[in-house]
């Protein structure tokens, strides 16, 4: 009959390294493999299996409950290697087993596979992460003004495509101041464009001081600058507007040439009052603010 001999075969040529223990714990049968990889001149057959663990493979307490059982290891001879050790009880479906089969399979490549996931796992995630920082400056610089810092005309459609229909279901009043710098080209003319950069700059933290933690305020273009007060009616906007008018006289714009000094004219709008919508909002405080310059500038001329 073959199928002993090609069961004896199967073992002993088996790539995991197999030795079968008896009920105490003694080993009765080891593989080729086995021998190869955990036995040194001597044989461990008849020799108790929880010393081999511990001296050798540093397993100091192994579970030999009978449920299948596995611990991880590597030794110290070989750290390259990572192994698996299983703990399987013989004649399953009896209480007290007869003994165990333990497989100790070579997971080297498994775990070398699981390490690099990980690594690039982390990796990707670290990409992921340069990504999002990159589509935040991406958004920052296309809603920021470069030399103020402030928001731009573009980010402000934003906020008011939101601000706007909010205002109309809270039934809460908008208003809008939009300012232009008087005779500014005359700073560039006397102190210079530099200083003109730092004058505007100056102005742009003036008014961020001042605003709301609501409101906004953003770079229209060159000198122009536009307030959003929310839920301010007219009559607030035009007094806070005053009291920076006031304010800007002893306020000092340029380190370089601390004796420059702005004025500023100012159109203001509300909504819902006197438009219904950005263009027509913009349009009239864009004709107050002419207004002002026509009057005599350094004016809050209101709709
Ligand atoms: P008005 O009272 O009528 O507003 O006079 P103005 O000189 O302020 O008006 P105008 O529109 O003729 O000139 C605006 C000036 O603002 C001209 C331009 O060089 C200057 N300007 C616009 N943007 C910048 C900037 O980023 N930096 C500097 N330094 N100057 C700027
Ligand atoms: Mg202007
Ligand atoms: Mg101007």
């Amino acid at each position: 009959d073959l199928m002993p001999i090609r069961r004896d075969i199967v073992f002993e040529t088996h790539r995991d390294a197999i030795l079968v223990i008896d009920d105490q714990c003694r080993v009765i049968d080891t593989n080729r493999r086995f021998r190869e990889t955990f036995e040194s001149s001597i044989s461990l057959i008849g020799s108790g299996f929880k010393d081999f663990l511990a001296e050798n493979l540093e397993i100091p307490q192994p579970d030999f409950s009978p449920k299948n059982i596995s611990y991880e290891f590597s030794i110290k001879t070989q750290p390259n290697l990572f192994w698996e050790l299983l703990i399987s009880p013989l004649d399953v479906g009896k209480n007290v087993p007869n003994g165990h089969i333990i497989t100790i399979r070579d997971v080297t490549d498994k775990k070398e596979a699981e390490r690099e996931i990980l690594a690039t796992n982390l990796r990707l995630k670290e990409q992921l992460s340069e990504i999002a920082g990159l589509q935040n400056r991406l958004r920052e610089e296309a809603i920021r003004d470069h030399l103020t810092g402030l928001y731009n005309r573009r980010y402000l459609h934003e906020v008011l495509s939101q601000a706007i229909p909010h205002a109309l279901r809270k039934n809460e009043v908008l208003s809008f101041a939009l300012f232009d710098i008087d005779k500014f080209k005359k700073v560039n003319d006397t102190y210079g464009h530099d200083t003109g950069d730092e004058v505007l700059v100056s102005f742009s933290n003036f008014l961020l001081e001042n605003i709301r933690k609501d409101d906004t305020v953003c770079r229209f273009g060159g000198e122009e600058f536009m307030v959003v007060f929310i839920n301010a009616a007219k009559e607030d906007a035009i007094n806070r507007v005053e009291i920076w008018q006031r304010d800007l006289v002893g306020h000092q714009l340029s380190q370089t040439a601390a004796e420059v000094k702005i004025t500023f004219s100012c159109g203001i709008v509300s909504f819902p009052q006197d438009g219904e919508d950005m263009d027509s909002l913009f349009k009239k405080a864009d004709v107050c603010l002419y207004q002002a310059k026509a009057a005599g500038r350094n004016r809050i001329i209101a709709a």
